[in-house]
């Protein structure tokens, strides 16, 4: 969006399906910045930011744009703002948007714990319908090394609390995340965590280096073994082979993926693992053929 009366603070970031909505940032940067695989707030101190500051923003640019239906709450983890000062956000947005029809945050599964259930569908009912939660990986032992600071059990909890409030989730895996060591329980528990929560929308994105491999592995407390394209992929495949969905959109189209997939699970799920056996026994068909035999 262009001609906003206030500037951001750089970097910022949003989900892909966040393209066209209005953009606020309640807080700056992740109250928890220690993911050994995120550089994404690195650069930044985590903190929030005056509801004063914020208001002022909404108000001046409903000014000009006071038909905005959707709105996306940045940076890292807004949901970690206590229920009081988000419901202050969500009164203020509805009053200036009178067509808004979501509003949607990253949120971390304690950040959801941390409130109750009452407080969030308080939340969901002044508009919070989606949150997006980078769950990463369903394996205790993955998301220790990385340094999650969540478990399995405490993302099934977060999320539940959620779900038990109507509020509708996009949960991510990070494909790749514990190398090829730890691969198949990656999958394997990602997909049983998954299973449990039944979002709405999953998604994957495949483990990438901003830094530099070497940065990522001094951060991974284990043995870390670099996956080629054709592991990443029959990762994919135990992934999907292991779900038990029945109305999860997923989705495999951020630019770090190798394979496209898009679907419905389970409607799609033998379609997409057809396309994906496809893919593995002729690898021609990804034009990733030159790169695999030289075991990229
Ligand atoms: S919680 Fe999310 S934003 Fe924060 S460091 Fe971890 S992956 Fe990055």
């Amino acid at each position: 969006m262009f001609g906003l009366p206030f500037d951001y603070n750089e970097p910022l970031f949003r989900p892909p399906s966040e393209a066209y909505s209005l953009i606020f940032q309640v807080t700056l940067g992740c109250s928890w910045n220690k993911c050994a695989f995120c550089e994404m707030y690195s650069s930044k101190k985590f903190k929030t930011r005056k509801f004063e500051d914020v208001k002022s923003e909404i108000e001046n640019t409903a000014k000009e744009y006071n038909d905005i239906r959707k709105v996306f709450l940045a940076d890292g983890n807004a949901m970690v703002l206590s229920s009081a000062k988000l419901i202050e956000i969500l009164t203020e947005l509805n009053r200036n948007f009178p067509k808004l029809n979501r509003v949607s945050a990253y949120a971390l599964p304690n950040d959801i714990s941390s409130k109750t259930k009452e407080e969030l569908i308080e939340l969901k009912n002044a508009g919070l319908k989606l949150l997006y939660v980078g769950i990463e990986s369903g394996d205790d032992e993955v998301l220790k090394m990385i340094t999650k600071g969540e478990t399995y059990n405490s993302t099934l909890d977060g999320l539940l609390k959620a779900r038990e409030a109507g509020i509708k989730l996009s949960v991510m895996i990070l494909n790749g995340l514990g190398g090829k060591k730890y691969s198949e329980q990656h999958a394997i528990n990602s997909a049983k965590l998954v299973n449990e929560i039944k979002p709405e929308f999953l998604s994957t994105l495949v483990l990438s280096y901003p830094y530099g491999e070497d940065h990522f592995i001094k951060k991974f407390n284990g043995d870390f073994i670099k996956m080629t394209k054709m592991d990443l992929i029959k990762e994919m495949k135990t992934l999907i082979e292991k779900t038990e969905l029945e109305n999860t959109v997923f989705r495999s189209d951020h630019a770090s993926n190798y394979l496209v997939l898009k679907g419905n699970l389970s409607r799609d799920k033998n379609e997409m693992l057809n396309r994906i056996n496809q893919v593995l026994e002729n690898p021609e068909y990804s034009g990733l053929r030159e790169e695999w035999q030289r075991g990229l």
